[in-house]
């Protein structure tokens, strides 16, 4: 399992830096997403609006007064199976990220994965939680469903045992370098 990653902090628990979107609950570690990895996700998820498009949320834990989760990059899943309105990672969709990732951010962790659901709406379903246990168990983990059609997404993350829906900091801009 990749660890998240120890190392000082750009200070984000200023909120002023980004826009607050949904509800950020406070028993639960904060999300910041910056704006173009946003954009970077929408517009891919609007690739295939019939069938669904899955993808790896990249990034770090880092702390402020408080931990919380900053996604720096999206990485989209290759050879994932859409069958049936739900989604399937293969074992070459795994490779083939990490291979990815070690190339381009060999820094990121995968602090969480992407879906989208075309004009099913934003839920985790039955199969989708399934593969949040088994595969995105860190309480750093997050998931974001898209809805290309219906033009909306949210966040799920973990509070205690159970997965609920989130809301998230857009961070303005871009990553810098490390
Ligand atoms: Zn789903």
């Amino acid at each position: 399992m990749l660890q998240p990653i120890p190392k000082p902090a750009p200070a984000r628990q200023d909120r002023s830096q980004g826009k607050v979107i949904g509800a950020v609950h406070d028993d639960a570690w904060p999300i910041f997403l910056y704006e173009s990895v946003l954009e970077e996700i929408l517009d891919y998820s609007e690739e295939d609006l019939t069938r669904e498009l899955g993808g790896f949320l990249l990034g770090g834990v880092f702390e402020d007064q408080r931990p919380y989760i900053e996604i720096r990059h999206f990485l989209p899943a290759v050879d994932a199976r859409s069958q049936a309105g739900s989604l399937t990672f293969t074992h070459e969709t795994w490779s083939a990220m990490h291979r990815e990732r070690d190339r381009r951010f060999p820094k990121d962790s995968v602090v969480g994965w992407h879906h989208t659901h075309p004009k099913f709406g934003i839920f985790l379903s039955a199969h989708d939680k399934f593969i949040h246990r088994n595969y995105f168990s860190e309480p750093w983990q997050v998931a974001m469903v898209v809805d290309p059609v219906g033009q909306e997404f949210g966040f799920f993350q973990w509070r205690g045992q159970e997965i609920e829906d989130c809301g998230f900091i857009c961070v303005w801009g871009r990553p810098g370098g490390e």
